[in-house]
């Protein structure tokens, strides 16, 4: 089924890069997320063009995508120190050469951390430190988009507001091919109301004002363990946190967004934990 709402989640890819779209189909998802090397390590290899193969294959026997790739955790494109920022960039170039050999269709960043600096300079540090990653890169006839994640507005941390999201896109968007991913968690403790009715409706026409709808492809999909407006970045399964099963069921169900891939990255404490969220998510799609 073509336009099947695509729900998904986070998975491992130990034992090769393509095991990832098995755990997927396992989790009963049609889309995924993963990491293209360790997210926590500098150094990654290259993909092997036989797993990229294998990849596709998997992907078009089960009907499963877009593929976004999360970019490492370590990667800070407006470090103000400049040599955390050359090693962030060429990291970054890697991530987004690895993401065009496997085929993916999204690349999540986070913009980064502007500490030491003000945050106009931070906007413009992960703006230039992007452009000059993908310098050469041709993206022609590729289908394949960086999208500039929201944070949970954390102190120093670039992206926390979603004016600061449109912004980097408005940098990029001449020289890049960048879109959005907005993640229910990082919204919510960064103060933005998606759980009462009225809230939903503000922070909708924010959205529309600030990033647009069309822009945002992906949608991560976690529940939160603290507070509305608290800044603390904790994912809770679906429908078990602070955000709650309703506020769900709206946003899957929102015309706006019937566009955009849901993909949790909820925490795995039991075996099946991902197959579980996968499956209330898509509950709660169709109830
Ligand atoms: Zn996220
Ligand atoms: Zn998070």
């Amino acid at each position: 089924m073509a336009n099947k709402k695509r729900i998904g989640v986070h998975v491992g890819t130990g034992g090769g890069v393509w095991t990832a779209v098995d755990r997927a189909v396992a989790a009963g998802a049609n889309t995924f997320q993963i990491f293209s090397a360790s997210p926590r390590m500098w150094k990654a290899s290259p993909v092997k063009a036989a797993d990229a193969a294998k990849m596709a294959e998997l992907r078009a026997k089960h009907d499963v995508g877009p593929v976004a790739i999360h970019a490492s955790y370590l990667i800070n494109l407006c470090s103000q120190t400049e040599s955390v920022r050359d090693n962030s960039t060429k990291a970054f170039r890697g991530e987004v050469e690895r993401a065009l050999a496997l085929g993916a269709e999204y690349l999540v960043l986070h913009p980064g951390s502007w500490k030491g600096l003000t945050r106009e300079q931070g906007l413009k540090l992960a703006a230039e430190s992007i452009e000059k990653a993908i310098e050469g890169i041709d993206f022609a006839g590729k289908n394949f988009r960086i999208l500039i994640e929201n944070t949970a507005g954390a102190e120093f941390s670039l992206g926390g507001k979603l004016e600061q999201v449109a912004e980097l896109v408005d940098c990029l968007k001449a020289c890049a091919p960048v879109a959005v991913c907005l993640d229910t968690c990082h919204v919510h403790v960064a103060g933005y109301d998606i759980v009462s009715p009225d809230g939903y409706i503000e922070t909708m026409k924010l959205i529309e004002s600030t990033v647009g709808f069309d822009v945002v492809k992906v949608w991560h999909c976690n529940d939160a363990k603290a507070p509305m407006g608290s800044k603390l970045d904790r994912h809770e399964h679906i429908g078990e946190g602070t955000i709650g099963a309703a506020a769900f069921c709206r946003l899957l169900k929102e015309p706006k967004f019937a566009h955009c891939a849901f993909i949790a990255e909820t925490p795995v404490d039991a075996p099946g934990d991902e197959a579980r969220n996968v499956g209330v998510l898509r509950t709660l799609a169709a109830g």
